[in-house]
């Protein structure tokens, strides 16, 4: 029966995803030379089978000029969309299953974040990115499990100013906060982007037009009540698009720049204390210290499930950036997160 079938299917889905818990697992994204520079020399040396890459500093002599890092996996400047988002899949299943995972986009400006995330153009579903690949697959699963559990979807996009606080409480199918938004369909989530400057409950700012000094969160809030024992389900999955992690040069920014600039490396740096404090298992971890960690704090400990995507871009003169973003990486990849790692 289609029950048995799903639970079967639950079944298969806990364990792939005992395998993901209690770690921050780390894929790594090198992007592509842009247009008209395809003949730039690549800071990426090789890019090993299991999450090896090496980086070729060519500002350093000897031994010292290559360094290898190690991550969960390492994607190349020629792996699609789709590719990138058959490694995410398990993650993003598992929220219909009631757990609560986070995916990060880190890195410079213009190293991929956001085509990562969202992909480069929403018309053509070949160069979408995992937000829409997540929801598509999302309302597709709940479809097929309607005769077995009744989900109801909802979301809320954060920008930096991160004013939206969305931890609702979703007691009963009634969700009563403002700022989820319900929706049936990928389309309706399209159109809502589309709309997102002249909608207030989906924040300020449409995904695709943020400022690279912003961060975006779309959350992803899903509940379900299975048929037959009543019990409730409820999953959420956080899409964050970080702002750029390069360091901004304050002798150029000044005013509401600075401004912005010092409250965006403040957050980043937030997350990095988060990061560290719970890599250290610390007793405190300081969640407190920005907007962006306590919105995170469900989906940064004990239960959940956690992916960092790090960008970096090939061009040599992002080698600095491209180190400081490889080390910072480093360090988050070797985050345990309460339970034993399963693997690396
Ligand atoms: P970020 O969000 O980190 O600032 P973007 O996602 O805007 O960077 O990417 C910068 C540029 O590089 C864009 O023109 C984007 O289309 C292109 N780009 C990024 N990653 C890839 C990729 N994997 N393949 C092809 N083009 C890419």
């Amino acid at each position: 029966s289609s029950y048995h079938k799903v639970l079967e299917e639950n079944r298969m889905l806990y364990n792939q995803v005992q395998d993901l818990k209690g770690t921050i697992r780390v894929y790594c994204r090198v992007r592509p030379f842009l247009q008209g520079h395809t003949n730039g020399q690549s800071t990426v040396d090789y890019i090993g089978e299991n999450g090896n890459i090496m980086i070729l500093n060519p500002l350093k002599q000897g031994k010292d000029a290559r360094k290898v890092f190690s991550f969960n996996k390492v994607f190349g400047p020629t792996v699609s969309q789709e590719q990138i988002y058959e490694d995410t899949r398990p993650l993003i299943r598992s929220v219909l299953d009631g757990f609560n995972v986070c995916i990060f986009a880190y890195g410079q400006t213009g190293s991929g974040k956001t085509y990562t995330m969202s992909g480069p153009d929403l018309t053509t579903e070949q160069t979408w990115g995992v937000n829409y690949r997540a929801l598509r697959d999302l309302f597709q699963i709940s479809k097929e499990r309607a005769d077995v559990v009744k989900y109801e979807v909802g979301f809320t996009l954060t920008t930096n100013t991160l004013d939206i606080r969305n931890n609702s409480q979703l007691n009963g199918l009634n969700v009563p906060d403002a700022s989820w938004v319900p929706v049936a369909s990928t389309q309706d989530v399209l159109d809502l982007m589309r709309t997102g400057q002249k909608n207030r409950a989906v924040g300020a700012t449409a995904l695709n037009e943020r400022s690279s000094r912003s961060h975006s969160i779309l959350t992803i809030h899903v509940y379900g009540k299975e048929l037959v024992s009543g019990s409730i389900l409820k999953g959420c999955l956080h899409l964050v698009d970080l702002a750029g992690s390069e360091r901004v040069d304050k002798s150029e920014a000044v005013g509401d720049r600075l401004k912005e600039a010092q409250h965006i490396n403040k957050s980043l740096s937030a997350l990095g204390d988060v990061i560290s404090a719970l890599a250290q298992k610390s007793a405190h971890i300081p969640y407190r210290n920005s907007k962006l960690t306590q919105v995170l704090q469900d989906s940064l400990g004990g239960q959940a499930k956690t992916l960092m995507f790090v960008h970096i871009s090939p061009e040599v003169n992002s080698i600095g950036e491209t180190i400081s973003t490889l080390k910072f990486a480093e360090r988050v990849a070797s985050i345990e997160l309460g339970a034993a790692r399963s693997n690396k």
